[in-house]
């Protein structure tokens, strides 16, 4: 779409712009974050980024998800810097609450997970116990 030699760039958001008119769950259906490619110097290659229509900035390491949502909801600790531009609240709401429920999900996954290595190793312990 853009690169970094050519001054194309978006257009920038605006704090007029429109609440989201259905609250979409997923990073990827709002207009303002998008995937795109920018030209790496290093690499002499293009290299898949994200582009912030919200702080115009280019976000470095593919198009992640989770850096994408850790961005928009101003979260640290996530390997990308979060978006330091002003949000609309209907916006950054929304950004918080997906982030907020990747987090949950991440959570009970780990909790599944556990859980079912305690039942493998419960099963191992029972073996071990029947055969000696
Ligand atoms: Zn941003």
């Amino acid at each position: 779409m853009f690169d970094d030699r050519t001054d194309e760039r978006p257009e920038p958001a605006t704090l007029n712009d429109p609440a989201p008119a259905e609250p979409w769950t997923k990073i990827w259906d709002d207009v303002h974050i998008q995937k795109t490619t920018a030209y790496c110097e290093k690499a002499h290659a293009h290299r898949p980024v994200l582009f912030c229509f919200w702080c115009r900035s280019i976000l470095k390491g593919g198009h992640n998800i989770s850096k994408a949502e850790a961005h928009l909801a101003k979260k640290k600790g996530n390997d990308i810097r979060p978006c330091p531009a002003l949000i609309p609240s209907d916006y950054a709401r929304l950004y918080s609450q997906i982030y907020k429920a990747k987090q949950a999900s991440k959570a009970a996954t780990t909790t599944r997970r556990a859980r079912k290595r305690r039942a493998e190793q419960e099963l191992i312990d029972n073996h071990n116990l029947a055969v000696v």
